[in-house]
């Protein structure tokens, strides 16, 4: 999970954003997470662990946040803390 560490100062600054969102994670196995959306009822994002050829892998998600403006979303965030 280093990678999402690069884009905040410090594992500090990333606690203090998922802890002022109180999301609800699940574990299903090591590579595959479930986060309760807050904007929607009963609705839960998947958060999956990707490998590729190059690369370790990747964490994605399906929320719009992460697919339109390819930001790491506040998922990926509550994943991480939650580990
Ligand atoms: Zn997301």
């Amino acid at each position: 999970m280093t990678e999402l560490f690069h884009k905040y100062a410090s594992k500090q600054e990333l606690a203090r954003q998922v802890k002022a969102t109180d999301l609800q994670v699940e574990r299903r196995n090591k590579l595959h997470y479930r986060v309760k959306s807050q904007s929607e009822d009963g609705l839960w994002y998947d958060i999956i662990h990707k490998k590729d050829s190059h690369q370790d892998g990747q964490w994605t998600c399906n929320c719009l946040d992460f697919i339109y403006r390819q930001v790491t979303c506040k998922h990926l965030y509550a994943v991480t803390l939650w580990k």
